[in-house]
C-alpha cells in the first residue's frame, strides 16, 4: 500500500506518519530528506541543488522526479511508501502516477488532515514547553496551573518563533497548491478526508479504519 499523506502545517501529519511507519511496517518519502541526503552524500545531484536548498529555492521537478525514482524502483520500499510534502501541483502528481506504474505499483489512498485556521493558530502561537520538567501545555487548549504543573512558571518557554501572519500565509499556500490536487484525487475516489482537530489517537483511529478497510 501507497499513502499520501496531506495537511496543513501544524497539522499533525508528523505524528500519524510515525504511528503508520511503526503499525504497517511502511517508509516515509519526504523529498526535503532526500534532497538533505543526496547534499549530505556529495552526490552529482548533491552537489549540483546545494545552493539553491540553502537559499531556500525550488529544486526542479526534473530532479525530484529523479530521486523519487530510486525510492520508488528499490524493492525495499515497494508498496510500503508514505509520500509526505509530495506531490506538490498537478505536474507532479502526474510524475507520481507514471512512476508508480513503471514499478507496478499504485497510489492507494490520499489522507487530508482537515484544521481550521483558526485552530492550528491557537495551536502553533499558544504552544509552551517546561524547560525544567520537559512537559508541554497550551494557553488554548491545556494551560499551565497549580494543579497540572508543580515548576516555577519562568521554566514556562514558548515553542515557536512564528507570528500570526506567518501561520496564516503558510496556510493560504498550502490551500492553494493543495485544493486543485485533492479535487483530482477526490475524482479518481482515492480521497479521504479526516477531521485533524479530534485527540491525536482519535485521528489515528479513524486512518486505521480506513487503511484496514483498504487492506480487507
Ligand atoms: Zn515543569
Amino acid at each position: 500500500m501507497n499513502i499520501i499523506l496531506f495537511g496543513p502545517p501544524g497539522a499533525g501529519k508528523g505524528t500519524q506518519a510515525d504511528n503508520l511507519v511503526k503499525d504497517y511496517n511502511l517508509f516515509k518519502i519526504s523529498t526535503g530528506d532526500l534532497l538533505r541526503e543526496e547534499i549530505k552524500k556529495k552526490t552529482e545531484i548533491g552537489l549540483k541543488i546545494k545552493k539553491p536548498v540553502d537559499k531556500g529555492s525550488l529544486v526542479s521537478d526534473l530532479i525530484i522526479t529523479d530521486l523519487l525514482e530510486e525510492v520508488v524502483a528499490n524493492k525495499t520500499y515497494f508498496n510500503r511508501m508514505i509520500f509526505d510534502g509530495y506531490p506538490r501541483n498537478l505536474n507532479q502528481v502526474k510524475n507520481l502516477e507514471s512512476l508508480v506504474k513503471k514499478y507496478d505499483q499504485k497510489i492507494s489512498c490520499i489522507l487530508c488532515l482537515k484544521v481550521d485556521l483558526n485552530i492550528l493558530i491557537k495551536r502553533i502561537l499558544g504552544r509552551k514547553v517546561c524547560s525544567n520538567c520537559g512537559n508541554i501545555f497550551n494557553d488554548f487548549f491545556n494551560p499551565a496551573n497549580s494543579n497540572n504543573h508543580k515548576c516555577d512558571s519562568k521554566f514556562l518557554q514558548k515553542r515557536s518563533d512564528d507570528s500570526e501572519n506567518i501561520i496564516r500565509s503558510r496556510y493560504v499556500t498550502y490551500e492553494k497548491e493543495t485544493l486543485p490536487i485533492l479535487n483530482y484525487y477526490a475524482d479518481n475516489g482515492l480521497l479521504h478526508q479526516i477531521d485533524g482537530m479530534q485527540e491525536i489517537d482519535q485521528i489515528y483511529g479513524q486512518i486505521r479504519g480506513i487503511i484496514d478497510s483498504l487492506e480487507a
